[in-house]
């Protein structure tokens, strides 16, 4: 068993990728921020104690975010690995993952903090389906998602206010991470500061190294 770890900034478009290296791969996406939005929704014990953390653009504290990763990790479809979009953000959460499976490939999307702001304010998905777009770099056709339907759906912190936080928690917390992935010789750069398929082709190749 084998797992992918899709790294970089918030806005780097790591969750437009999964979806379409899950396609090719046949791993499944374990988003944490999913996983959070979805507690927060429920208003699980989780979602209560993490709301005010994503709402500050801050980190969910490590001891929250493993727990959620090791019984996700437990579920049938994670048997033969599973593609980590936003996990692991710190050395800790790093650490506790190189215990529970073990990881071949770390893709660093890379994007500069200038193109961020543009690229999360304009971001939304679709209610129905999750599929994510962007009002200038990627927006909904306009014969609607391919899901058949289309209602627009906005992230609560994906706000210009926020995004300073959430920038300052990645290059402080999270960018440490890859020194200690490239010292493990598993950490492929990808430009994603270009047209979508171009990425998901580069990584596709990083992939098959
Ligand atoms: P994301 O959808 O990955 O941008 O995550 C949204 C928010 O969820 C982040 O700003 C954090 O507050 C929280 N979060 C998601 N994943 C993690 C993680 N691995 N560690 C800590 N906090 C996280």
């Amino acid at each position: 068993m084998s797992s992918i770890v899709l790294f970089g900034p918030p806005g780097a478009g790591k969750g437009t990728q999964a979806e379409r290296i899950t396609i090719s791969t046949g791993l499944p996406q374990v988003s944490t921020g999913d996983m959070l939005r979805a507690a927060v929704k429920q208003k699980t014990p989780t979602g209560l104690e993490a709301k005010g953390y994503m709402d500050a653009g801050l980190l969910v504290p490590d001891s929250i975010i493993i727990d959620l990763i090791r019984e996700r990790i437990l579920l049938p479809d994670a048997k033969n690995g599973v593609m980590f979009d936003g996990f692991p953000r710190t050395i800790p959460q790093a650490e506790a993952l190189s215990e529970i499976t073990n990881v071949s490939h770390v893709i660093a999307i890379e994007v500069p903090d200038e193109r961020i702001v543009d690229r999360i304010c304009g971001r939304y998905s679709c209610g129905d389906c999750g599929l994510v777009f962007h009002e200038i770099f990627n927006p909904v056709p306009t014969s609607g998602c391919e899901c058949g339907t289309f209602t627009e759906k906005r992230r609560a912190d994906d706000n210009k206010e926020t995004v300073q936080s959430r920038l300052a928690a990645y290059h402080e917390q999270t960018s440490p991470l890859a020194e200690w992935y490239e010292s493990r010789g598993i950490f492929h750069r990808i430009d994603g500061d270009r047209e979508i398929n171009s990425i998901s082709e580069d990584i596709l190749l990083a992939l098959a190294k």
